[in-house]
C-alpha cells in the first residue's frame, strides 16, 4: 500500500490554510447530524451494535473457519476463489483473468480496498482502461486524485470546482446544479457499462453460510456493475465475512444510519454465484479475491485486533475534530480520519506513519460514534507508546515553553486542588484575551495552539463546583 505520510505534517498545515477545503468540510457536520436522528428513531439502535460488535468479536476469532466455508459455498455455487497475500498478488490476479478474457475495458464499483491494492494503477499499466462508475469516485478519477473520503471521496470539491472539472475533462458547458452534473456523469457512464468486459467491485460483506457477497450503494451503478459485463470479480479483504443472513440483517439496520443517516441504502445487491441457466441476468463467471495484505498481522495482535471490527462508514471520520480541519488528503493513505490513524500504521508499519497516532485529540467522540464500538482511542494510545519505546520523544520539536505548560499541565492533573486553583486564576486571567466568548490567539510559542482554530473561554465556575451548588442539600 503506497502511503504519503512522510509529508503529514507539511499537508495538513496547508489543508488549515485552504479556504475552498474549510468550507467543504463544514459538510460532515451535517452527516452526524443525520445519523444521530436515524439512530434515535430506533428503538433497539443500542443494542444493536453490541450486537454487532459481538459477531464482528466471533467471526474474527474463528476468520479460518468462516472463510474457508464461504470459500466451499462459492465454489458449490461455480464461482471461483482466488486468496491474495499482497495488494500485488491480488493485482496480478486480476490481470491475469484480464489477459484471459481479453479484457480491455472495467468497470468498477466504488470500493476501498483497491484503492488500497491500487488496482486502477494496474490495470492502467497493462492499457486496459478502468472507469470508476459511482460519481464521487468518477470526480476523483477524472481529477487524477485520491478519494478524501471513505464514502464521499469527492467531499473536498465544491459544485464549482465539479463544474471546472467536466469542462476541461468532458467539454461541458458551464454547469451549475448538481442535478446537470449527475446527469452528464450518468450519460458518460452508461456507454461505459454496455461496452465493459468486466466488473470490479469490493464487498460490503460476505455471508458464510450462503456464499453470498453484499453490497450496498446509493446509486445503481454497482447492480450495472455486476450485471452488464461477462465477468464480476469482487476484492474483498478477508475480515469483511460474516457467519449468516441473521447476522447480516444486525449490519444492514447499522450501516447505512451510521454512513449516511438513511434507515437502508438504495440498493443491496446479493451476488450468490454467477448467473445460472435459465436466469436472465448476472455475470457468465464469478470470481472472489480475498485479501490479505496485513490483516493476519493485525488479527495476530490482540490490541489493534478489534480495528478489523470496521465497517467502513465514515461515521469516525465525520465526528473527529482532526478530519474537520484537515479532510482525507493530509492523511496521506487511503485510509484517513481516526480508523485510518490505525488502519495505515498497521498496514504500512510505524517508522513511516508515526504522526498518524499523534493526530488526535483523543477526544474519544470516534469511539462513541462507531457502530461497532471499535476503542480508537486506546488503540492510538497503544501506537503511540508502541513508537516511543525506546525514549523516542514525539514532542522533542515544541518549544521550551510548551513543553513545561504541559508538564504543568500533567502535574496539576494529578492533583485536583492544584488543577482546580489554576483554573480559577486562569479563568480570571483570560479577560483580555477573550473575543466573542473565545480566544483568538495565545501567547509566544503557545499561539501555535490558537493558529487554526480558537479556544472557549474558560469557565468561571468548574464542573465540580456546579455539581455541588446543583446537589447541594440532596
Ligand atoms: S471505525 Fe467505526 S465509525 Fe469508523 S469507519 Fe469503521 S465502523 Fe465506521
Amino acid at each position: 500500500m503506497h502511503v504519503r505520510t512522510e509529508a503529514f505534517i507539511q499537508d495538513s498545515t496547508a489543508a488549515v490554510q485552504n479556504d475552498t477545503l474549510q468550507s467543504r468540510l463544514r459538510v460532515l457536520t451535517s452527516f452526524t447530524v443525520k445519523r444521530n436522528a436515524a439512530f434515535a428513531q430506533l428503538e433497539d439502535g443500542e443494542a444493536l451494535r453490541d450486537q454487532a460488535r459481538a459477531i464482528k468479536e466471533k467471526t474474527i476469532s474463528n476468520l479460518d473457519a468462516y472463510l474457508t466455508e464461504l470459500e466451499d459455498n462459492i465454489l458449490r455455487l461455480g464461482g471461483k476463489v482466488h486468496w491474495a497475500r499482497t495488494g500485488e498478488e491480488a493485482c496480478a490476479i486480476v490481470l491475469d483473468l484480464a489477459r484471459k478474457h481479453d479484457v480491455r475495458r472495467v468497470v468498477k464499483g466504488k470500493s476501498m480496498v483497491t484503492e488500497e491494492i491500487e488496482l486502477n494503477e494496474a490495470l492502467e499499466r497493462e492499457g486496459i482502461e478502468a472507469v470508476e462508475t459511482d460519481l464521487g469516485e468518477y470526480i476523483v478519477q477524472l481529477a487524477h486524485e485520491k478519494p478524501s473520503h471513505i464514502l464521499a471521496p469527492a467531499v473536498h470539491k465544491s459544485k464549482q470546482d465539479i463544474s471546472d472539472l467536466f469542462a476541461d475533462k468532458l467539454g461541458t458547458m458551464n454547469l451549475k446544479d448538481a442535478e446537470e452534473m449527475t446527469v452528464v456523469a450518468r450519460e458518460r457512464l452508461r456507454e461505459i457499462f454496455c461496452t465493459a468486459d468486466m466488473g470490479i467491485t469490493g464487498a460490503n460483506f460476505a455471508v458464510a453460510e450462503t456464499g453470498t457477497i453484499v453490497l450496498v450503494e446509493n446509486e445503481g451503478n454497482i447492480r450495472l456493475s455486476t450485471t452488464l459485463p461477462r465477468i464480476h470479480v469482487a476484492v474483498m479483504g478477508i475480515e469483511k465475512v460474516i457467519p449468516s443472513l441473521d447476522d447480516l440483517a444486525v449490519f444492514l439496520k447499522i450501516l447505512a444510519r451510521s454512513a449516511s443517516g438513511q434507515k437502508m441504502s438504495s440498493y443491496v445487491s446479493f451476488i450468490t454465484g454467477a448467473r445460472r441457466t435459465r436466469e436472465v441476468d448476472g455475470a457468465e463467471e464469478f470470481h472472489l479475491i480475498l485479501l490479505d495484505n496485513g490483516r493476519t498481522r493485525i488479527l495476530a495482535d490482540e490490541e489493534i485486533r478489534e480495528s478489523l471490527y470496521c465497517l467502513r462508514c465514515g461515521a469516525c471520520l465525520n465526528v473527529c475534530p482532526v478530519y474537520q480541519k484537515l479532510g482525507g488528503h493530509a492523511y496521506g493513505s487511503v485510509y484517513s480520519g481516526p480508523i485510518g490513524s490505525i488502519l495505515t500504521p498497521a498496514f504500512a508499519g510505524l517508522e513511516k506513519t508515526k504522526d498518524l497516532p499523534f493526530a488526535s485529540t483523543l477526544c474519544g467522540a470516534c469511539r462513541e460514534i462507531c457502530p461497532v464500538r471499535i476503542d480508537i482511542p486506546r488503540i492510538l494510545l497503544k501506537l503511540r507508546s508502541e513508537w516511543s519505546e525506546g525514549g523516542r520523544d514525539y514532542a522533542a520539536g515544541s518549544s521550551f515553553l510548551e513543553r513545561l505548560s504541559i508538564k504543568l499541565w500533567a502535574f496539576a492533573m494529578r492533583r485536583p486542588l492544584v488543577y482546580s486553583s489554576l483554573f480559577r486564576v486562569a479563568a480570571f486571567l483570560q479577560g483580555p484575551m477573550l473575543e466573542d466568548g473565545k480566544i483568538k490567539s495565545l501567547p509566544l510559542s503557545l499561539g501555535g495552539w490558537t493558529q487554526n482554530r480558537d479556544f472557549p473561554a474558560l469557565a468561571r465556575k468548574s464542573f465540580r463546583s456546579m455539581w455541588r451548588d446543583e446537589h447541594r442539600g440532596e
